[in-house]
């Protein structure tokens, strides 16, 4: 049961801010039936791939160069999981609550596409995107719909060098832009922070969430477990991303009757 009195406060505090700030992660595409990397029924529950490294050195920018073969393998991997998946109720709820006079924007870890596909328009792809493939050496750049027919280790068309997901590789960079627009955005500042569905372990991530406390902004962290960031959230609801936010836009809607 959703504690009725948080999600009141919640939904009044959603309705009347002018600037909300959503930082995803992979716990919001689950019940789109994409598994996440840790956690129960898992990609990786152990943290190890079947080959019985971590799922971090098999996913590294480091790994990509030594063994491309061996990363390309999680691609496909998690390409599949990828395939045919929609949006669900928690992407739908926080496209829902975009208004001429409500800016809402996503922060977003998942490498999937779906806050876009449900209509969101500010997204900050942190970890990019897996279906973009680009080139390790020339500008060519595709968007196919699945990796299906590709060779094991896929060649650029034009320059033959090795393509790769436009997705960020653990030891890699953040996105520049994205992180630029971030940041110019948290400056700004915002009248509501949410956290759903992410372990919170980088620091980027978790930061905002912290900052926001710190400066007395309401905080909301959406995960069934505790992460690192629990004990300094205003509400935290620890349930699933879609039946929580399906309950607020509820909550938002009774109160405006
Ligand atoms: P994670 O896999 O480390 O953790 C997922 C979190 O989601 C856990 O804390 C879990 O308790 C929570 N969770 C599980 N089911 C949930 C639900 N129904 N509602 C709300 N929360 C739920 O994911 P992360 O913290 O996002 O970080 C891991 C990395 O995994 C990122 O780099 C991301 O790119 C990648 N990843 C992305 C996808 C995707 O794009 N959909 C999927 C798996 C992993
Ligand atoms: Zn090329």
């Amino acid at each position: 049961m959703l504690n009725d009195q948080q999600l009141r406060s919640v939904a009044f505090l959603t309705q009347s801010a002018r600037r909300i700030l959503f930082i995803t992660g992979a716990g919001v595409s689950a019940e789109s039936g994409i598994p996440t990397f840790r956690g129960a029924g898992a990609a990786f529950p152990d943290g190890k791939t079947e080959d019985g490294i971590p799922f971090e050195e098999a996913l590294s920018g480091w790994m990509l160069k030594k063994n491309p073969a061996l990363s390309w393998k999680y691609f496909f991997r998690l390409e599949e999981f990828l395939r045919d998946k929609v949006p669900n109720a928690a992407h739908h709820a926080m496209a829902r609550l975009q208004a001429p006079d409500r800016d809402v924007w996503i922060a977003t870890q998942n490498i999937d596409g779906l806050h876009q596909a449900a209509g969101s328009t500010h997204v900050l792809e942190l970890h990019g995107n897996l279906r973009r493939i680009v080139c390790t050496r020339c500008d060519y750049l595709d968007f196919p719909a699945t990796f299906q027919g590709f060779s094991p280790v896929p060649r650029c068309p034009r320059c033959s060098a090795m393509l790769r997901p436009d997705a960020v590789l653990y030891g890699e960079n953040l996105p520049e832009r994205d992180l630029a627009t971030f940041l110019e955005q948290q400056e700004k500042g915002f009248d509501i922070v949410f956290s759903v569905g992410t372990t919170s372990i980088f620091p980027y991530i978790s930061m905002p969430m912290l900052a926001a406390s710190r400066q007395g902004i309401p905080t909301v962290e959406i995960n069934p477990d505790p992460t690192s960031i629990s004990d300094y959230v205003q509400f935290t609801f620890p349930n699933s991303a879609a039946q929580t936010l399906r309950s607020l836009l509820d909550s938002m809607d009774a109160d405006a009757d």
